[in-house]
């Protein structure tokens, strides 16, 4: 088991695209780490520079304290599983999984040892003889996790792993991968640009953007105190409100007027009369019923769309479009007026110029 450790890490194209551009990160012994951020953010060549498939311009990979970074992918120590499986389609099961086993000559016997334990671990009993074209794909995700798992990496990598896979297939491939994971307890970083199998899986997540990252913590973290306005934007299955809004008291509780009225907020440390961007979760907004005397914004119900259990409902607030979540029972009618509340402890405040999260 090992952790690993990036300093100022830097993954330069020859094309001059700065695909990792100064990075620090550790992940620590055991975890199950997501990289997750939109296309192109560079999440693929951070996970291909800590495998050695791309060469780091500047900065460190240390795994398990050595450093790596000039080491070819082989001594590495590292197991990857690509988007794609890449299972070689001429050998059956048994001999996929065993291959990075025959390339250090490890006795045949003992190969097959390996082969049937990986299969019993990964549900794969039964499959050894068949080739890779004749399993479905959910199988041939697990042979590749098994090849990965029976080289005996200080680290696993896994790239998508599980996009390949129809929806139905990819929720049950997520619960099999955590509970593996965990039984295992082999450090684990995984690519995603799927925010909910980040979310779901992953014990700590970074948010990256343009090569940097964005904010690095637990999925409760990441979900709830988004450090800056691209995160709070990115993550949520709903995203979230962020409208311009001005402090116009100091004190223990701040209110913050907003179009369409005003919020509370917990902070003490915005001073009166800043301008601010205020972001809200439409799950922590409340349709109010009866009279309410505290901080709350009105405006017209736009539109409700069915999310299963809940709606989202667009208010137009002084123009200004509020989405809010409700229990589909409660839905409010096109047209109809309604006023939202929110406790001041979900009402975050961002820097109006730099996106930043305001202490
Ligand atoms: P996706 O989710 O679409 O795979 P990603 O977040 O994994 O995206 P990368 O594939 O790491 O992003 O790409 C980061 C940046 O580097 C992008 O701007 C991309 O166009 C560029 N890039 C990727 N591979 C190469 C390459 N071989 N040569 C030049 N530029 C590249």
């Amino acid at each position: 088991m090992a952790g690993i450790d990036i300093e100022g890490l830097a993954t330069v194209y020859p094309n001059g695209v700065r695909a990792v551009d100064g990075l620090d990160l550790h992940v620590a012994d055991g975890e199950f780490f997501a990289l997750l951020g939109p296309s192109g953010c560079g999440k693929t060549t951070l996970l291909r520079t800590i495998a050695g498939l791309e060469a780091a311009t500047e900065g460190t990979v240390r795994i398990d304290s050595a450093d790596v970074t000039r080491l070819e992918p082989g001594k590495r120590g590292v197991a990857m599983v690509f988007q794609d499986y890449a299972l070689f389609p001429h050998m059956n099961v048994s001999e996929n999984i065993t291959y990075p086993l025959k390339v250090r000559r490890v006795a045949p016997a003992t190969r097959s040892g390996v082969a049937t334990r990986t299969a019993g671990e990964l549900s794969l009993q039964g499959l050894l003889e068949r080739k890779p074209a004749q399993l479905s794909g959910g199988q041939q995700q697990r042979v590749a996790l098994a090849r990965a798992i029976a080289s005996e990496g200080k680290v696993l990598l896994l790239d998508e792993p599980l996009s390949n896979l129809d929806a139905r297939l990819r929720l049950e491939a997520r619960t099999f991968l955590k509970k593996l994971q965990r039984d295992l307890g082999i450090t684990t970083v995984f690519v995603t640009h799927d925010q909910a199998e980040a979310l779901a899986l992953a014990d700590r997540i970074a948010v990256m953007d343009s090569g940097k990252l964005r904010q690095l913590g637990s999925p409760r973290e990441v979900f709830a105190r988004p450090s800056n306005t691209f995160v709070a934007n990115f993550i949520g299955s709903t995203p979230m409100n962020l409208l311009p809004g001005k402090v116009t008291s100091e004190s223990d509780i701040s209110v913050v007027s907003v179009p369409g009225g005003s919020l509370p907020a917990a902070t003490v440390s915005v001073p009166a009369d800043a301008e601010v961007t205020v972001g809200i979760r439409p799950e922590y907004l409340t349709v109010a019923s009866g009279d309410i005397s505290g901080p709350a914004l009105r405006g017209g119900v736009v539109v409700a769309e069915n999310l299963g259990t809940q709606s989202l409902v667009t208010v137009d607030c002084d123009g200004t479009l509020v989405g809010v979540t409700v229990p589909e029972e409660a839905e409010p009618s096109p047209g109809s007026a309604v006023v939202l509340t929110a406790p001041a402890t979900r009402v975050l405040l961002y820097d109006r110029e730099s996106g930043e999260l305001l202490a």
